[in-house]
C-alpha cells in the first residue's frame, strides 16, 4: 500500500493551530541544504533552529543513530545504559559540572534546574528561599514554569494562575538586578546570549556582576545554554569565554545535532539536593538519543569545527554588511559565533517575517528573533560557498522587498 499523499494544506485540517509554518514542506535534507515536496532546494541557515549543529543528515550522526537502533532503543530509568553513561562522562570532563540529568528538551533542562534550584535553598536555607529572577526578554522554554520564568509575558498571557515567586530583571542592567536580589532568592537565570528575545549578548561586566550579586546572597547561578550551547558560540559552552562559572547549565537543542536531548549540568554539591525520586523521566537519557549526542559532541569538539566558527561568521558579517552598505537596512549585526542576529533599522521594524518570507522565495531559509530581527544560526559545518549562495540569495530578497516597498 502506497503511502498517502500530503501537503502543507492538510495542516491546517488536523494539526493544533498554534505554528503558522511556511508554505513549503521540506522532505530531505542533507548538510546545509534542504529540498521540499516540489524538489526546490534551499541552502538552510536555520539549522532547526540552532539545533542541526552538523547539518542534516551527518554521515557520523546516522551510523551512530543506525547502530544503535539494531541494538538497543529504551529501557527507562529503571536501568542506566551505555550511550548515557557514556555521554555524562563527556559532559562532566568537558565543563565545571560533576552531574548530569537527562531529559528530552530546552524546557525540560530548564524545568529541572528551576525544581532543583527551589530544593537546593529549602534544604541549605529554608523554605523561604524560594524565588527566582530572570531576565526581561529572556526565552527559557513553554512548559508552565519555564514560561513563567521567560521574561515575555505574551507567552504565559491565558495561561494564568503561572507559578509564583519569580521576578524579572533588566537584561544588562546589574542595578536592576540589584535592587531584586535577596537572601530569599534561590536562583539567577540568564541565557549568555538572548536567543529568542533578539539575539543580544550578555555584557562581560554585566555576567561578573550577576556572579557576583549571586555569591553575596548564596543565590545559585544558572546559565541557559539551549541556544548558545555545544559549540555555537565557538567554544563548547559559551561561559567558557567568560570570567564566570555557572552553578546549573541547561543544554538541547545541538546537543542531539536533531535528535531530541537534553540535559542539566552542574556541581556534586548542588546535584545532591535531587536525591533518590525527587525529580525524573522516562526518556531522559535514553540510548537512541544519547548515542546519537555522543556522536555530536565527538564532532564538534574537534578542533577544525570549533575554530571554524570565528571564520564562517567573518564571511555572513561580510555578506550582510555588504547588503547593509547598498541598502542600509540593518540597523545592528550582533551576536557570537554562528548565532547572528541582524536588527532592522526601525523603518522595517516589524516586518522581519517579511523578509523571512522573501529570503525563502529566494532560495534561504532563515530565522527571525521577534519582529525586528532577522537570525541565523546554521550548522556549524556549513560549506563556505553555502554561506555565500546564503548571503547573495539573501541580498536578492532584500532588493526584491525594497523594490516592492518603491511601488507601493
Ligand atoms: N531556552 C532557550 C534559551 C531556548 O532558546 C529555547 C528554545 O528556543 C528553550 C529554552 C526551549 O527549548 P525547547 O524548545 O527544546 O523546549
Amino acid at each position: 500500500m502506497s503511502e498517502q499523499q500530503v501537503n502543507r494544506a492538510l495542516f491546517n485540517d488536523v494539526m493544533v493551530p498554534n505554528y503558522n509554518p511556511q508554505p513549503m514542506v521540506p522532505v530531505r535534507g542533507e548538510g546545509s541544504r534542504l529540498w521540499d515536496q516540489d524538489g526546490t532546494e534551499y541552502v538552510d541557515v536555520t539549522g532547526g533552529i540552532a539545533v542541526n549543529v552538523l547539518g542534516h543528515c551527518h554521515p557520523r550522526l546516522v551510523k551512530a543513530l543506525e547502530a544503535q537502533a539494531s541494538n538497543l532503543w529504551h529501557l527507562s530509568n529503571v536501568f542506566t545504559n551505555e550511550p548515557a553513561l557514556r555521554l555524562a562522562e563527556k559532559l562532566v570532563n568537558a565543563t565545571f559540572a560533576d552531574r548530569v540529568f537527562f531529559c528530552n528538551s530546552g524546557a525540560e533542562a530548564n524545568e529541572a534546574a528551576f525544581k532543583l534550584a527551589r530544593k537546593f535553598g529549602f534544604d541549605h536555607y529554608g523554605e523561604e528561599k524560594n524565588e527566582i529572577i530572570s531576565f526581561t526578554k529572556s526565552f527559557h522554554g513553554r512548559t508552565l514554569f519555564s514560561v513563567s520564568v521567560g521574561g515575555q509575558p505574551k507567552y504565559r498571557q491565558g495561561f494564568e494562575p503561572v507559578p509564583q515567586g519569580i521576578t524579572h530583571a533588566k537584561y544588562n542592567d546589574l542595578e536592576g538586578l540589584k535592587a531584586l536580589i535577596s537572601d530569599r532568592t534561590c536562583a539567577v537565570v540568564m541565557e549568555p546570549i538572548q536567543g529568542e528575545g533578539g539575539v543580544i549578548p550578555a555584557a562581560p561586566d554585566f555576567v561578573r556582576g550577576v556572579r557576583e550579586l549571586c555569591d553575596q546572597h548564596n543565590v545559585l547561578l544558572v546559565f541557559d545554554e539551549v541556544q548558545t550551547g555545544v559549540g555555537r558560540t565557538g567554544k563548547l559552552y559559551a561561559y567558557m569565554d567568560t570570567d564566570v562559572i555557572p552553578d546549573i547549565l541547561t543544554s538541547a537543542k545541538a546537543l542531539g545535532g536533531g535528535f531530541p536531548v537534553g540535559a542539566m549540568l552542574t556541581t556534586e554539591k548542588v546535584a545532591a539536593s535531587f536525591g533518590i525520586g525527587s525529580h525524573g523521566s522516562t526518556y531522559g537519557g535514553n540510548p537512541l538519543a544519547c548515542a546519537v549526542a555522543n556522536a555530536v559532541i565527538d564532532e564538534v569538539t574537534r578542533p577544525e569545527i570549533l575554530e571554524g566558527v570565528a571564520h564562517k561568521r567573518t564571511l555572513f558579517e561580510q555578506g550582510l554588511e555588504e547588503i547593509n552598505a547598498k541598502h542600509g537596512i540593518f540597523k545592528e549585526i550582533r551576536g557570537k559565533g554562528l548565532l547572528i542576529g541582524a536588527e532592522l533599522i526601525e523603518a522595517w521594524h516589524g516586518k522581519a517575517g517579511e523578509f523571512l518570507a522573501a529570503a525563502r522565495e529566494q532560495g534561504v531559509l532563515i530565522l527571525v528573533a521577534g519582529p525586528n530581527v532577522l537570525r541565523m544560526a546554521p550548522a556549524l559545518n556549513i560549506p563556505d560557498e553555502d554561506i555565500r549562495a546564503a548571503m547573495q540569495a539573501l541580498q536578492a530578497a532584500v532588493e526584491k522587498k525594497l523594490s516592492k516597498a518603491d511601488q507601493v
